[in-house]
């Protein structure tokens, strides 16, 4: 029967991919090509419990998807399972407000919104193409991080600055990380029934960091903004600070704007600070071992991350469930506490001992008994989301 969708997420110098059977609920195979571009690139695929790495005579990333179809007629049973493509899109700006069934035009739009995604539409656009290419006869789909949010209302939005930057430039906020925030209140719709018509937080905790309020299972408000620097401090990124720091840096630098906002993109965030590493983990290691440096990084990380998530749920009637996902949100027992001692004024609180006893991996509710918000630590599943919506595009 055919029911696989290979899941493409593809990157300026990297390609991740996955193929996922039995609408979205096994993996098959899954995989990157990175370092693509460069005379080192690789790609390796992970298939029933063994990793196989083969280095690429050419970094294109033409020859990744080529090898991902090579894999495949080695592969018949799969290959023959195969009933379309689903990419994972960055930026759809305001032409998509859900995911799409890809021709030339949602090709064209995605080239359209690369200003504000210089590194990921164009590589997204260029992987559709090449998979037109070699996968001739499978219908494809687009799947946007920005498509969730289209629901925020004006006030939300815009930035108050004038007002012909939005009706000339589309200069506004658009949010990212939605894919990932429209699994999360479906899956918590299925586990604490009735939440489709309450308010929800969730903060989506990785490299990439964000938070979001869901009022009654539609987008009001997220930290992001017209590009992922806005918000929480990230992995490497400031997220929102006084802008006229930008001048202020390159100033102090003589640098460009442009390298100024590299250095607020690139080297600032828990690496910035700690001066140690971007990673939570490392730093959670260097704490333990007595690091001030990533101790005051963490903290950082957790008090914007409270400051953010009240902020959006400005926006809710009430504050129902806050859920913790994303790599540092799933994993961190530390950052979790630390983030809801700062929200304790909402009367937000979790138990402590469900909290560092959580098991990996799993859906589990942590609130304490006196909180008035359901807390949650709920795993989140981009490739599932990208997958169930490519069959339902495909089927219509
Ligand atoms: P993501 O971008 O969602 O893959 O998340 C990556 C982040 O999650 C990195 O900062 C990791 O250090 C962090 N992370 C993953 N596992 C753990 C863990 N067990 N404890 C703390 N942080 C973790």
């Amino acid at each position: 029967m055919k029911d696989s969708i290979l899941v493409i997420n593809c990157g300026s110098s990297s390609l991740k991919f996955a193929i996922l059977a039995n609408a979205g609920q096994e993996t098959l195979v899954e995989g990157i090509a990175e370092r693509l571009g460069s005379d080192e690139s690789s790609i390796t695929f992970k298939f029933e419990g063994q990793k196989n790495i083969i280095q690429l005579e050419d970094g294109s990333h033409k020859n990744a998807v080529a090898h991902i179809k090579n894999w495949l007629s080695s592969h018949p049973i799969i290959e023959s399972s195969l009933a379309g493509i689903g990419h994972r899109v960055v930026h759809g700006g305001e032409n998509f407000s859900e995911s799409a069934l890809i021709n030339q035009n949602v090709i064209d739009s995605i080239k359209e919104c690369a200003q504000f995604a210089p590194l990921h539409n164009p590589a997204h656009a260029k992987g559709m193409e090449v998979a037109f290419e070699l996968f001739p006869g499978l219908p494809q789909v687009a799947v946007f991080d920005t498509a969730f949010h289209q629901t925020l209302a004006p006030e939300q939005y815009l930035y108050p600055i004038p007002m012909h930057f939005y009706r000339e430039n589309h200069f506004r906020k658009y949010g990212f990380h939605g894919t990932s925030y429209r699994y999360i209140s479906q899956r918590l719709a299925q586990i604490a029934k009735g939440s489709d018509q309450q308010g929800v937080l969730v903060a989506h905790l990785g490299n990439g960091a964000s938070t979001c309020a869901i009022n009654k299972g539609l987008s009001s408000d997220t930290s992001m903004g017209i590009t992922p620097l806005e918000g929480l401090m990230m992995g490497t990124r400031s997220g929102s600070l006084d802008p006229s720091l930008l001048s202020f840096i390159s100033q102090a630098e003589n640098i460009s704007a442009d390298a100024a906002l590299d250095i607020l993109n690139k080297k600032s965030g828990l690496l910035g600070v700690s001066e140690i590493s971007n990673d939570c983990r490392t730093l959670e290691e260097a704490m333990e071992s007595g690091d001030p440096r990533a101790k005051l990084a963490l903290d950082m990380f957790a008090a914007r991350t409270a400051k953010h998530l009240a902020s959006v749920a400005t926006t809710l009637e009430s504050i129902d469930h806050l859920v913790f996902t994303g790599g540092i949100g799933e994993n961190s027992s530390y950052l979790r506490q630390v983030i809801c001692n700062h929200l304790k004024a909402l009367n937000i609180g979790i138990n402590s001992t469900l909290n560092e006893n959580a098991p990996r991996g799993e859906t589990i509710n942590i609130s304490s008994d006196s909180s008035n918000t359901n807390v949650w630590i709920i795993p989140t599943n981009e490739e599932l989301m990208i997958a169930l919506d490519t069959i339902s595009l495909i089927q219509h």
